[in-house]
């Protein structure tokens, strides 16, 4: 299938400013990028901008639990041990296979139409989440939450690499160990031993809470960067810590030349009250950087845009400083810095022979007036939000076109998920 964006402004997060253009789509890849009105070849489609559609790179949920969104409204308010304790933990202890397909394809109706055409999810039954993004035609890479010290789990996550990783050049797998306080320092050397000898990255819950450095130091004798090379997790193929709110400052220089990614969940660690990730820090140090919703149990959007506008608004208001988190640098996480941190190299920017996952956001609006090429960037992240999303392509296939679901029976899902929704809340609507 080939597709012709005629004269439309392209822009990524490395872009100073948008470039009006034409885009042609074609087996999966942008296959040309070429000034607005030139292109004259033949297509099966075409669509008309008039310099009133932007062409993004398709955003990158970075860290969720899709299928939390099951789970939304739960325990709401409460600090985070209480609240995975006392309300999301048995509620997650009934779950069945059913539930978290049904789950995940209503976190993927949510999340394709916003713009995501990507995301990172750490659950169980991942099978499933699996069938529920290759039927839905989005990019993933999953986990399998992995908690305690049962290897038989283990097994299972290495079984779900053989049997998805690069399936339809839409998955890749990575391990999934839950956080410090789930895991043991000997389970998560066997962890990073299993991905070094399958060549997978590994995905973990990092420092989230504040008391998680003083555990690392009680339990552990450790500090927390002696732990992540203690435990082999700093030399994993490559590494995705969610959270990091805590990682201190003085340890985080290391980082930079290492296959490790930050996931700042920046919604997520504000509604439970855990702290402010260094952003402005991390960011200067060079270390990649990607933004993530969390689940849908402690955010409560799947909403890369607003996770990118709340990221740009709180840096520059705590650190009384506008210059920081630029828009264009939080574009840059949102899309590029979460798709690299999956393993997935060639998605997230709009370049010749790149892969075509893109958002088109529809400018035809009022709070689009005065836009131009330069300024593109900041009313994306300020003045936009994800309702302005039109189309959502992945690999050059719609997912979302005209704010129609093509891949996906959205009444059915949603009836679905009501269902299952009864089945683990009694007393829900
Ligand atoms: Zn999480």
């Amino acid at each position: 299938m080939s597709v012709l964006f005629k004269d439309v402004l392209a822009l990524d997060g490395f872009m100073n400013s948008a470039r009006p253009c034409d885009i042609l789509v074609s087996d999966g890849k942008i296959e040309q990028i070429c000034e607005p009105g030139t292109f004259s070849g033949l297509t099966d489609e075409t669509l008309e901008g008039r310099g009133r559609l932007a062409v993004l790179p398709g955003f990158v949920n970075g860290h969720t639990h899709a299928a939390m969104s099951l789970l939304r409204g739960l325990g709401e308010e409460k600090p985070l041990m209480e609240w995975l304790r006392e309300q999301i933990w048995p509620v997650e202890a009934k779950l069945t296979p059913e539930h978290i397909y049904w789950g995940t394809r209503l976190a993927l109706l949510e999340m394709a139409s916003k713009g995501v055409t990507c995301f990172g999810d750490m659950y169980f039954e991942m099978d499933q989440v699996a069938r529920a993004a290759t039927e839905m035609g989005m990019r993933a890479g999953l986990c399998r939450g992995l908690i305690g010290d049962d290897r038989s789990k283990l097994e299972e996550n290495a079984a779900l690499f053989s049997e998805w990783n690069g399936r339809d050049g839409l998955i890749s797998i990575q391990l999934g160990p839950h956080a410090p306080y789930t895991v043991s320092p000997d389970m998560l050397k066997a962890i990073t031993a299993m991905a070094k000898e399958i060549g997978a990255g590994v995905h973990f819950h990092f420092l989230e809470a504040e008391w998680e450095k003083q555990y690392l130091s009680d339990e552990f004798g450790m500090s927390p960067y002696e732990y992540l090379e203690e435990t082999g997790l700093a030399s994993a193929p490559f590494l995705i810590l969610a959270h990091c709110v805590w990682f201190p400052l003085s340890e985080m220089t290391p980082f930079k030349d290492r296959n490790i990614t930050l996931c700042h969940n920046v919604k997520s660690n504000l509604k439970l009250g855990s702290g402010i990730f260094p952003l402005d820090e991390a960011y200067r140090l060079g270390i990649n950087i990607s933004l993530g919703s969390d689940g849908a149990a402690s955010n409560n959007q799947l909403d890369i845009w607003d996770e990118m506008k709340t990221a740009a608004l709180l840096h520059k208001g705590v650190n009384k400083d506008p210059t920081l988190a630029r828009a264009s640098d939080i574009l840059r996480m949102a899309t590029y810095g979460g798709a690299n941190s999956l393993g997935f190299h060639q998605t997230g920017r709009i370049l010749e022979q790149w892969e075509a996952d893109l958002a088109i956001v529809d400018l035809d609006q009022p709070h689009y007036v005065g836009v131009d090429p330069d300024n593109l960037c900041c009313f994306i992240v300020y003045a936009g939000s994800s309702a302005d999303v039109k189309s959502t392509m992945v690999k050059g296939k719609w997912i979302y076109r005209d704010n129609r679901f093509c891949l996906a029976d959205r009444d059915e899902i949603i009836r679905q998920s009501l269902r299952c929704r009864k089945e683990l809340v009694d007393q829900s609507l």
